[in-house]
This record gives C-alpha cells, sequence and structure tokens, in this order.
C-alpha cells in the first residue's frame, strides 16, 4: 500500500482548501470524495477578509473575483416597515486587510477551482466517487478504508461534513443542539437591490419571521439573489416547500405578484455543535466536520477554512522536522476560537433578527446605529464580524 503524507477526506470547500494548501507545501495529498461531483446546492457564499488574504496565498485569488461579486457593505433591516436600520462598510478595515470587502461567491466555485489545481499538481491525487468507510490508526500511520480499498497516510484531515464518518469513526462526541425551526433558502432573479435600495447583504429582522437578501454571482455569472428565512416551528417541510407558501413569502418581502417566480428551493436543518475534541491521535477534524452553526453572518465555512490553513502549516512544519507536539496546537487555538467567535456570534446574529419583546428590539435597533455612527465601535464590530480578531488572536497565540 503506498503511503502518503496526508490524506485528506471530503472534498468539500475546506477540504479540497485543505488539500491544496498541504499539497502546495510539497507534501504527498490524496483527497477522498464519496460523490462524483462537487455537492452545488446554495450554501456560503460570504467570504470574509481573513479568508480572502488565504486565497490570495493559494494563488486563487484572482480567479475567485471573477466570478463572485464584491459587496463592501453590509445592512440591518427593520422588515415590517421596510427601513434600513444601520450599514455597516468595511472599507473601515482598509488598514486591517488588503481585502476590505466581503466576495459573494458560491461555495462550490471554490472547491471545484481547488480540484482543478490539485489534478495539475505532480504531488497531489483527487479521487472521486471513493468515500471512507472507517478508519484505524497506530502510532506510526493511519489506515483509511473506502469500502475495499485501503490508503495510508501520516496524517488525515477529516474534512467530511457535519455528519462526519470520520469524527463518527474517532468516537468523538458532536455537543450542542439542533433549533426548532428549519431555514428556507429561495433562490430567484428578482432584483431586491433595485426594488428596495438594500445592498448585496441585507439582514432583515421581523418577530414573526425573519428574512435574510444576498446577492450572488450565479453560474452563468448573470446575478441571483438568495431569499433566506425561518420557517415555523410547527410547520412541516412539505408546507414550507410547496410553491403557495414560498410565494407568499416573496410577497412579504415586497417581490410583486407577477415576479414570484423561483428558480431553486432549499431547506435546512440548523445546528449549533462543536466536536469535543478536533483530533484524535493522528487524525484531524476541520470545518464542519469540527462544528456547525447557523449560516447568519456568513461564519462557518469561513471558519473552517482558518483551520484547514492553520493545520496545514501545522503538518507541513512536523513534517519537516519540528516536534509531533506542535500539532497540540490545533485543537488547543481552533476549538476555544470556534465558540467565541463563530458559535457566540451567530447565536447572537439570530437572536437580534427573531427578537420579539418590543422593548428589547428597539434597544437592539438602537445599538446598530450607534455603533454604526460612532467610527471606533463600527470599527470593532467589523473586525469581530469579519473574523479578522479571531484570525490575529491565532497569529499572536
Ligand atoms: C443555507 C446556508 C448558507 C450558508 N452560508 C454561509 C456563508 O455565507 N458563509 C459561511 O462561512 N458559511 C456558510 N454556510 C456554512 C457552509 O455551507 C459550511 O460551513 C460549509 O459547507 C462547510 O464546508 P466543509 O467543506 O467543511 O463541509 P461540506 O461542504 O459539507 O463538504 C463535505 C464533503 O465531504 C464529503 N463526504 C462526506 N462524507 C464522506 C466520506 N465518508 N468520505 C468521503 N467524502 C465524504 C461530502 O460529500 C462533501 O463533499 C452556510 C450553510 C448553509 C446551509
Amino acid at each position: 500500500m503506498q503511503r502518503r503524507n496526508i490524506l485528506v477526506v471530503g472534498a468539500g470547500p475546506v477540504g479540497t482548501v485543505a488539500a491544496l494548501a498541504c499539497a502546495r507545501f510539497g507534501s504527498t495529498v490524496t483527497l477522498l470524495e464519496t460523490e462524483e461531483k462537487v455537492d452545488d446546492s446554495p450554501r456560503a457564499s460570504t467570504t470574509q477578509p481573513p479568508t480572502l488574504e488565504i486565497l490570495a496565498e493559494l494563488g486563487l485569488i484572482d480567479e475567485y473575483l471573477r466570478v463572485g461579486l464584491v459587496s463592501r457593505t453590509f445592512e440591518f433591516w427593520d422588515r415590517p416597515t421596510l427601513t434600513r436600520v444601520a450599514e455597516f462598510d468595511f472599507e473601515r478595515l482598509r488598514d486591517e486587510t488588503d481585502f476590505p470587502f466581503v466576495v459573494q461567491t458560491e461555495q462550490h466555485k471554490l472547491a471545484n477551482m481547488a480540484i482543478e489545481r490539485l489534478r495539475n499538481m505532480p504531488n497531489a491525487e483527487v479521487l472521486l466517487g471513493c468515500g471512507v468507510t472507517g478508519i484505524e490508526q497506530n502510532a506510526k500511520q493511519v489506515t483509511v478504508h473506502a469500502g475495499e480499498r485501503q490508503f495510508a497516510a501520516d496524517y488525515v484531515i477529516g474534512a467530511d461534513g457535519g455528519r462526519s464518518t470520520v469524527r463518527k469513526s474517532l468516537g468523538i462526541e458532536f455537543e450542542g443542539f439542533t433549533w426548532p425551526e428549519r431555514f428556507l433558502v429561495v433562490t430567484t432573479k428578482f432584483d431586491f437591490a433595485a426594488a428596495l435600495g438594500c445592498c448585496f447583504r441585507n439582514y432583515m429582522a421581523d418577530p414573526q419571521e425573519w428574512t435574510n437578501l444576498f446577492k450572488v454571482a450565479g453560474d452563468d455569472l448573470k446575478g441571483r439573489w438568495r431569499a433566506v428565512y425561518n420557517t415555523r416551528e410547527d410547520e412541516s417541510d412539505d408546507e414550507a416547500r410547496s410553491d403557495a407558501s414560498v410565494r407568499a413569502r416573496l410577497s412579504r418581502v415586497h417581490v410583486p405578484e407577477g415576479s414570484r417566480d423561483y428558480l431553486h428551493l432549499n431547506l435546512y436543518n440548523v445546528h449549533q455543535r462543536v466536536a469535543k475534541n478536533f483530533r484524535k491521535g493522528r487524525v484531524f477534524l476541520c470545518g464542519d466536520a469540527a462544528h456547525v452553526n447557523n449560516p447568519i453572518g456568513g461564519l462557518g465555512l469561513n471558519s473552517g477554512i482558518h483551520e484547514a490553513w492553520d493545520l496545514a502549516d501545522l503538518l507541513n512544519r512536523v513534517l519537516h522536522g519540528e516536534p509531533h507536539s506542535i500539532l497540540d496546537e490545533y485543537e488547543a487555538r481552533r476549538r476555544p476560537l470556534n465558540i467565541e467567535y463563530v458559535q457566540e456570534q451567530t447565536v447572537a446574529n439570530k437572536k437580534r433578527l427573531e427578537e420579539r419583546d418590543p422593548a428589547q428590539r428597539a434597544r437592539s435597533f438602537q445599538e446598530l446605529r450607534e455603533m454604526a455612527e460612532d467610527p471606533q465601535r463600527h470599527k470593532a464590530f467589523l473586525m469581530r464580524a469579519s473574523l479578522l480578531e479571531s484570525t490575529r488572536r491565532a497569529i499572536r497565540n
């Protein structure tokens, strides 16, 4: 059995970035993916400044910008009155990063881009249609089973998503909870910016039903919008997906009757969970395999890519002779950062949108307005919301 340095399980955006980072450091890398092609259902698109910095280091940034949309601002709205509450502008981060904006690029584009690069590298191998079924390890190596096939590696990165087989094979608990409601994503060609005067990233609070509106480029680069809604707790999946209720939801964000056709629907269960451990021996968890969160704020995928980058660096250093003990830094650094920046912020973001108490709602809007108007607080809010603060802290640690 040929042994490689690193085996990555899962060709989502995190696994492909991890594999590319490790291969660019010179390691021999095999990437294993169950499916025959990258999943292109509408999930993450918001790419935060520190993630753009990583994509620049990986040589992907020009292509990434070409197939996405640059969005300098994001806005909070009061949905019942359809009024803008506050706008935040990434330009305030110009002193902190070369990328004072987010880029809205659909996550499957990133995974496909990284796979294409890997396929052109002599030290990398991509095997699609090859699902991992089990893992064993001893002090010297890891053996990964994919049905009848076996692969040996010095280290394994489990980036196989929220239902991770790698995490389950290691017996690692996925601590946290699942929200009672689901989130519905409606993809439409209706131009919300033209109709409402909003920007490309909008969070609309409403005690009955909130809505977030994002513009993405689409595969044809012609542009389309994603409207994300919470479902009612007692609403069945069939009801949420029904044509009548989708059209009613679009009407509630002022889409006129003749424009309520949609391109795609997606209904998701939403969780807040963090793996009890991010590592066992020579096997590491990264991305959704290690943590999941609600998507409000666009942080889950971004944090996964930061982990992949951090882990690739640590593994590279160990493969070049540094002590194995530096690998302890991975969990010690990444797990608390995920809890403090990703879990806490996404729970707070959700609460802000759905707040039912009128007094608390008014206070929350007032706080957003004051933060937006105060240059120091505006910047501090963006440093945290963009994960730049967590990234800088990770470097200092
Ligand atoms: C509606 C929605 C919107 C979102 N928006 C954002 C956003 O704007 N910004 C953000 O940062 N995050 C966002 N997220 C979260 C983001 O989509 C996830 O964090 C991201 O997909 C995680 O990437 P990943 O590579 O870790 O896992 P995945 O994308 O789940 O990829 C895992 C891969 O592993 C493969 N796999 C699974 N099991 C095996 C196996 N046994 N063997 C081999 N391969 C296997 C799967 O087929 C898959 O290709 C959003 C999520 C949702 C649902």
